[in-house]
């Protein structure tokens, strides 16, 4: 047991019977880089930037994303996510009745688009500047015109792979068209319970509607999956329920190829991996839905 455990310390993930599984970090800037995982999953660029009145020059975007890019050997850098739980004060975007269900995420694009191209063209000379394929993802894609939107924007500057977030339901129901546009597909469950379940991913009285083990999220997860099978494109899971050790099993047996998380929940999701078969997986994914 103490060997299996050591062996399960470090190298990618993997099910019991050797099935991989990437393990990423969901980071806010390069001081959360840790090793031990095979990469970055979700590169949250508006913490950068939450507490400045000014917007960040190139300059300054491209100095923070080569950071990161220098020190990681893979990294899925998101695109700003502005709004609701992450007001970026120096976009000046409009007070909302129902900010969540407003102008955020790709959304901002509408109305600012500059902020957008100027973003793209900091990751990409980032990423010339140090030898990375930089592989972009935009937040809160919604419908096919916004994915095919932003895909041809990102590839136009240069960018290696171009994905979408699911994090709206809609988006979940049509992952297979969305993967004819798209790389690759990074579920964010915690946006996604939010919109399926109608209940602000803030609300503590709520929790129970945002548990992620529900059965018509996994149903959503389960979608997604299955098109990244057919389309053998990456479908991740980059939410919390990610980094939970009883959860990313059962993700797993739904098909997702990679979970990213928090540093500091890699190890004891490696350990629940390596404790498991694929069909054990896939087990609990069937249990779960059912
Ligand atoms: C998510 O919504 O699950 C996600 C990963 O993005 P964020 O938590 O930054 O909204
Ligand atoms: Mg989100």
């Amino acid at each position: 047991a103490e060997r299996a455990r050591l062996a399960a310390s470090s190298g990618p993930g993997r099910t019991a019977d050797g099935h991989p599984v990437k393990l990423l970090l969901n980071i806010g800037s390069a001081k959360d880089l840790r090793p031990g995982a095979e990469g970055v999953g979700l590169f949250r660029t508006e913490f950068l930037f939450l507490d400045r009145k000014q917007a960040p020059s190139f300059d300054e975007q491209v100095a923070a994303y080569a950071e990161v890019f220098g020190q990681a050997e893979s990294v899925i850098v998101r695109t700003l996510d502005a709004g609701t739980d992450k007001p970026l004060p120096f976009l000046g975007l409009p007070e909302e009745q129902n900010p969540a269900l407003g102008v955020r995420g790709l959304r901002v694009d509408r109305l600012l688009p500059d902020v957008l191209d100027t973003q793209l063209d900091a990751i990409a000379a980032a990423a010339r500047a140090t030898g990375t394929h930089a592989w972009v993802m935009a937040p809160m894609v919604t419908t096919m015109a916004e994915a095919t939107g932003f895909a041809r924007r990102a590839r136009a500057k240069g960018i290696a792979k171009v994905g979408a977030m699911v994090e709206v339901p809609a988006a979940a129901l049509r992952a297979g068209r969305l993967l004819q546009e798209v790389d690759f597909l990074s579920i964010g469950t915690n946006d996604l319970a939010q919109y399926t379940f109608a209940a602000d991913r803030q609300h503590s009285a709520l929790a129970d509607l945002l548990d992620p083990r529900q059965p018509a999220l996994l149903e959503l997860i389960a979608i997604c999956a299955e098109a990244g099978r057919e389309a053998g494109k990456p479908v991740g899971v980059c939410g919390e329920s990610a980094g939970d050790p009883l959860l990313a099993p059962l993700l797993v047996g739904l098909g997702v190829t990679s979970l990213s998380m928090a540093p500091v929940s890699v190890p004891a999701v490696r350990e629940a991996l390596a404790g498991l078969t694929l069909a054990e997986c896939r087990e609990r994914a069937r249990a779960a839905l059912s």
